[in-house]
């Protein structure tokens, strides 16, 4: 007993360091002082003397630095340099682009949640609220989405030009050049009320205020170039697109194969420097229109009329539609959702030198530009456009349920529907955080190079499963095409999210760990860093601090993990209130997990971790997670806490708690090393995996949210176009929900005395003037029932069609 006692006061000594991430010399000092004093107290003196050597024989070597540095940092400098993957010029290119915010921070195994909370609440300024109820919502009044997917494939004229006159395509553009310079919030409120309407008006208006030539031009276009093209974009005087992709060169953009030949040319008589183009590119957004078109391609110079160098890289220009031999006009036809989108082609096309964004000094830094600039637009566009999907479904998937009757209930009671309801609010809650987030990081000068991969992975990931829910739970009526169908279009505009922006599965497998990992590592990076110093002894100086500190990190997650996992999470300080404080300690919890496998899959799978894509992208899943969940408890604690919205939070925090471990234990469960995954897992689940989805209880009060009018389901439906116009069947469902509402009990009186079988009329009318003539229901009643049969009519019902009217195309037949 005294031997146990001894020894397990220098453990939890060791242990309570390790936890609160203290000092070498403090844990030095705690674990001597520990294991002398229980020592001396329990009379174990030979286990006390043994185990003050074995302090000692740690502590000394590491307490004395010169030592530490020459005899254990040293040659671990050497073996790192050895063992350390070279990073291509193009990875180095990514993760020197952007910057890390909060999601360090759950990188680091221990949150400063401070950190988070006191960020300031986002908010839209006055001005851009006035856009949102003046400019957005006529925009929305003007929309119909039939005539633009069916009849015309194309924005009607009138709508072209009040996007351009209202300067929908400047919002990242500004003032002095004319545009609306929106913050990223604004920008992203106005492309999910758009896209609660049409993803075919968002998709327009989000590319030229997404990565292209304005955001290229403000970072890096002469004066010349900004003075030129940024108050013409501003005003949609000039079209934007932009030509990366090309039938060999997809997800690895870098491998383009289209090229510009430095030559001279005479032009109008003069001698003129420039290029000789010659490219392929496709699935361009906007290039059938474009008036410029915004060119990536490889650069050389062989005859060396600029400098020594011939193969200058990836090079970025802007060419006016009108030169010479630029070949554009014919469109793609993505998924019934015609937004102009086409392929861009040229061969030996000679454009001066001028054409080149920012000049001919930034000749070859075209993927570094591309790279710096994509996560802002990233961040915005597709998550944005996800969410205003997600919210208008949400609330027309509730109303509708509530609407349609079978078996003589609204199809919202039963619990299957429930089900899909309850996955629609939960993640509809989730996915407005995510984009909240990463809007309110670009607003404070953040380029979120991961959060934005994030965002943009899990924000379509879930569109694509909500709107797969709202088909499900509409059943026929979102089968039938035609303008009565506000569903089928969100549907099939989801592939192209999934596509665009770096293809989902490359995003997951590859980006958000791949990136995340090196990035927001407190040490990873540095330490890679510390390589390319040319001082020998600074570089040992700082090799050493860092390799130091980096143990300590490991071993603190370590001991973070296994007690927070054998406490359940339910101890420790942490932020939130009594509702909120376990989840935080959960995000602890976890955040602690990843911080342990991230560091133990590095250090023992090296850069062959790169190719292990499923580990990568599981790890990947769970900073996706911590970063969701975290961004759901900031989205609460801004809105002051409201009771109303817990069963959103609830259930959204504990699908992705379910996901972490899920994703946690698929990571260690395929870890090849079997010893180290054995071990891992004693740490991770010390108690077996304990998660659980969100209950059917707390289902049940989601769905329920979701079918009657409150607070809540405002905050969640918020941006989305709800005026009742003629256009707009979900505004106009909305707006007879109240009273489809109010007429159950009506309903329900009617249908007992329907079933006494006490009216002799067939049809619903004439019953109704029986039930009211013998008193069963009230005049007021009656009206009641008559307006919601009627309107509920309207919603339940499908289009149809002459076969002509089908026949939006010519036959190839005919058009021979
Ligand atoms: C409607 C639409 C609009 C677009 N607009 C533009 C535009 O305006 N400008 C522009 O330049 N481009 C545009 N694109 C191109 C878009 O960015 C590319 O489609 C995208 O980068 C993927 O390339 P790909 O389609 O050739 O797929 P591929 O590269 O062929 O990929 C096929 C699959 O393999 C996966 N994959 C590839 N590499 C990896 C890897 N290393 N690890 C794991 N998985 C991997 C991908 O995730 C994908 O699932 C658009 C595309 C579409 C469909």
């Amino acid at each position: 007993m005294p031997v146990l006692l001894t020894l397990l006061a220098a453990l939890i000594a060791s242990g309570v360091c390790a936890y609160h991430r203290t000092s070498l010399r403090t844990w030095a000092i705690a674990t001597i002082v520990a294991t002398l004093v229980v020592g001396l107290l329990a009379h174990a003196p030979w286990t006390m003397a043994i185990l003050l050597i074995v302090e000692l024989a740690i502590a000394l070597p590491l307490l004395l630095v010169d030592f530490r540095r020459k005899q254990i940092s040293l040659p671990l400098l050497k073996l790192f340099a050895k063992v350390t993957p070279k990073l291509s010029e193009t990875e180095q290119t990514a993760l020197e682009a952007g910057t890390v915010g909060f999601e360090g921070e759950l990188f680091s195994g221990k949150p400063d949640w401070h950190e988070l909370l006191k960020q300031p609440k986002p908010e839209l300024s006055v001005e851009e609220q006035a856009f949102m109820d003046g400019p957005v919502e006529e925009l929305c009044s003007m929309i119909d989405d039939w005539q633009i997917t069916h009849e015309l494939a194309d924005l009607p004229p009138n709508v072209w030009e009040f996007i351009k006159k209202n300067r929908f395509f400047g919002m990242i553009i500004p003032k002095q050049y004319g545009g609306l310079q929106f913050s990223a919030l604004a920008h992203s409120a106005v492309l999910q009320k758009l896209n609660s309407m049409s993803a075919t008006v968002a998709s327009t208006v989000a590319v030229p205020n997404s990565l292209g030539p304005a955001e290229l031009l403000l970072h890096y276009g002469s004066d010349e170039q900004k003075n030129h093209y940024l108050p013409r974009l501003a005003v949609g005087e000039e079209i934007p697109c932009f030509a990366l992709t090309g039938p060999y060169a997809g997800s690895d953009a870098t491998s383009i194969p289209d090229v510009g030949i430095v030559c001279r040319q005479v032009v109008n008589g003069v001698e003129t420097l420039g290029l000789r183009l010659t490219f392929d590119k496709r699935y361009i957004t906007l290039a059938p229109v474009a008036t410029v078109v915004g060119l990536a391609f490889r650069m050389f110079d062989p005859d060396h009329l600029l400098g020594d160098k011939e193969d200058l890289g990836i090079t970025l220009a802007l060419l006016p539609r009108s030169t010479p031999g630029l070949e554009i006009g014919r469109r793609h036809f993505p998924l019934n959702i015609p937004f102009q989108n086409g392929p861009v082609r040229g061969k030996d096309v000679f454009a001066p030198l001028s054409v080149l964004i920012g000049g001919p000094d930034m000749a070859g830094h075209g993927w570094r530009m591309l790279v710096e600039c994509l996560s802002v637009g990233r961040a915005i566009s597709l998550p944005s456009n996800a969410t205003g999907g997600m919210r208008a479904s949400a609330l027309a998937t509730g109303a509708y349920a509530r609407m349609r009757k079978q078996f003589g209930l609204a199809v919202a009671r039963f619990e299957g529907v429930e089900e899909a309801l309850a996955r629609i609010g939960g993640l509809t809650y989730a996915t407005a955080a995510l984009s909240r987030a990463t809007a309110a990081a670009v607003d404070r000068g953040e380029k979120p190079a991961v959060p934005s991969a994030i965002a943009k992975y899990h924000a379509t990931e879930w569109a694509r499963q909500i709107a797969a829910d709202t088909m499900d739970v509409h059943g026929g009526k979102a089968v039938q095409l035609g303008p009565k169908n506000y569903a089928g279009r969100g549907w099939s505009s989801v592939p192209i999210a999934i596509t665009v922006e770096g293809a989902n599965i490359m995003t997951r497998s590859l980006m958000i760990f791949g990136q995340g990992a090196i990035r927001c590592h407190p040490y990873v990076l540095k330490e890679m860093q510390a390589l390319s110093i040319a001082d020998r002894g600074e570089q040992l100086k700082v090799f050493d601090r860092l390799l130091f500190g980096h143990i300590g990190f490991g071993i603190s997650n370590a001991v973070r993990s296994l007690a927070m996992g054998l406490s359940g999470a339910s101890i420790g300080e942490t932020a939130g209130d009594a509702y909120t404080r376990r989840y935080y300690r959960k995000l602890d919890r976890y955040s602690a997990a990843l911080a342990l496998c991230a560091d133990v899959f590095m250090g023992v799978l090296g850069g062959k971790l790169k190719f292990k894509e499923k580990l990568s992208a599981r790890l990947g899943d769970v900073l996706s997670y911590l970063y969701i969940a975290s961004a759901m408890l900031k989205q609460y604690e801004d809105n002051g806490r409201p009771e109303s919205d817990r069963p959103f939070l609830a259930w959204g925090f504990h699908q992705c708690m379910w996901l972490i471990q899920n994703a946690l234990d698929g990571a260690i469960r395929n870890f090849p090393v079997r010893p180290v995954a054995w071990l891992l897992r004693a740490l991770v689940f010390p108690l077996g995996r304990r998660e659980v989805p969100p209950s059917d209880r707390l289902g049940r009060r989601v769905a329920a949210l979701l079918t009657a009018p409150n607070e809540a389901l405002d905050r969640l439906t918020d941006w989305v176009y709800t005026t009742p116009t003629p256009n707009n069947t979900i505004g106009r469902m909305k707006a007879l929900l109240p009273d489809v509402i109010a007429a159950e009990p009506v309903d329900r009186k009617f249908g007992k005395a329907l079933k006494s079988g006490q009216f002799t009329s067939h049809d619903y009318l004439g019953q109704l003037a029986e039930a009211q003539q013998a008193g069963v229901i009230s005049e007021a009643e009656a009206d009641l029932l008559r307006r919601v049969r009627e309107g509920v009519f309207e919603f339940i019902s499908v289009d149809d069609f002459d076969t002509d009217e089908l026949r939006a195309f010519k036959t190839r037949a005919d058009a021979a």
